[in-house]
C-alpha cells in the first residue's frame, strides 16, 4: 500500500510549481537572491552556487564575500553583483529576498560570525555544506524568525543529529523527519535518492538525476538553484523540492551521450543545462 506520508514528485508537480516571470514583472520582483559562500581558500564552491542561481533563472543574484571568492565570481559571472566583506556583517549587500549560505565558507571564528549574521536575518535562509558545520557546533542559531532550509548528505545531517552516519544510511526517512522535528528546519536529504521532508508535509522523494552526479561541486549548484526558487517566492518546501527535480534532470541530460548511455560529468555542466530543462 503506498505510504501517505510519502509522496514521490513528479515532471508535472514541478512545472505547476515554477514561477514564470509576469509580463510586468521586472527583476527586483522576481527574485532576488543574496548568496554568502566560499573564502580566500575556497572559490569554487561560490562560482558554482552562483552558476546554479543565475541558470535556475534568478532576478538578480547579490554575492558576499572574501575577497578571493569575490574575484573569482565576478570573473566568471559578470551578471552577479559583487560585495567584498570586511567584517561579520552584511548589511552593505542590499535587500535580498533569500539568502545561500555555506559553500565554501569555512568554518573558522571568521565563518562563524559571519553565518550568525545571515541568521539573524528575517529573510528565508537556505544553508548547505560549511553552514551545515557551523550549525551542527551551535544549533542556537536555528532560532530565528524567518524559515530555515538545511541541505545536508548523510554525513552532514548525521552531525547535525549527532548520530552516527552509518545509522543515517540505514534508516534515511526516520532521519530526515527527525531533523525537521528537532532542528525546525525544513530538510533535504541528498543521497541518491532525494528525501524533501517538512512538518506536517509528505516526505517528497525524488528520483531524478544520475549516479555521475556524485562529484564534487554538485551539492554547490544545488544550493544556488534553490535559493533562486526561495527568493522567487516558493516556500522552502517547495523550492527545494523543485531544486532536487531540476538539478536531477539537468544531470540526466548533461551526462546522456550522443546515443544513449551515460557519462561523467562536471558539476558547473549541471548548471549549464538548467534552462534546457526548464524550458522543457
Ligand atoms: P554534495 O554531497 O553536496 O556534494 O551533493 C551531491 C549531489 O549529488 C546531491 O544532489 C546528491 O543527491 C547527488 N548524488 C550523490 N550521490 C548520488 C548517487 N549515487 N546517485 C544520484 N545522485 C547522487
Ligand atoms: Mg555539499
Amino acid at each position: 500500500l503506498p505510504d501517505p506520508d510519502v509522496a514521490s514528485l513528479t515532471d508535472d508537480d514541478v512545472a505547476d510549481l515554477l514561477p514564470r516571470p509576469e509580463a510586468e514583472s521586472d527583476k527586483y520582483r522576481r527574485g532576488v537572491i543574496g548568496i554568502v559562500a566560499g573564502s580566500d581558500r575556497f572559490t569554487g564552491a561560490a562560482v558554482l552556487a552562483v552558476g546554479g542561481a543565475i541558470r535556475a533563472g534568478a532576478g538578480l543574484v547579490r554575492f558576499a564575500s572574501a575577497e578571493t571568492a569575490v574575484r573569482q565570481v565576478r570573473n566568471r559571472w559578470p551578471e552577479a553583483v559583487t560585495t567584498v566583506l570586511d567584517g561579520p556583517s552584511v548589511a552593505e549587500v542590499g535587500r535580498v529576498q533569500a539568502w545561500v549560505l555555506g559553500p565554501g565558507m569555512g568554518t573558522g571564528e571568521e565563518a562563524v560570525a559571519l553565518a550568525r549574521a545571515v541568521l539573524a536575518t528575517d529573510e528565508p535562509v537556505l544553508v548547505d555544506a560549511d553552514g551545515l558545520t557551523i550549525l551542527a557546533n551551535d544549533r542556537a542559531l536555528l532560532r530565528r524568525s524567518a524559515p530555515t532550509v538545511l541541505t545536508p548528505h548523510a554525513g552532514e545531517l548525521s552531525r547535525l543529529l549527532d548520530v552516527p552516519r552509518e545509522r543515517v544510511e540505514a534508516a534515511r526517512m526516520e532521519h530526515v523527519r527527525r531533523a525537521v522535528a528537532e532542528l525546525g528546519a525544513i530538510v533535504l536529504l541528498k543521497g541518491s535518492t532525494t528525501l524533501i521532508a517538512e512538518q506536517d508535509r509528505p516526505v517528497r522523494v525524488n528520483a531524478t538525476g544520475t549516479p555521475w552526479l556524485a562529484t564534487g561541486g554538485t551539492g554547490d549548484v544545488l544550493s544556488g538553484i534553490a535559493g533562486t526558487l526561495l527568493s522567487g517566492g516558493l516556500s522552502g518546501y517547495d523550492a527545494v523540492s523543485c531544486a532536487a527535480h531540476l538539478h536531477g534532470l539537468a544531470a540526466q541530460a548533461a551526462s546522456t551521450g550522443i546515443s544513449g548511455g551515460h557519462g561523467p560529468i562536471a558539476a558547473m555542466d549541471v548548471a549549464t543545462m538548467l534552462p534546457q530543462v526548464i524550458r522543457s
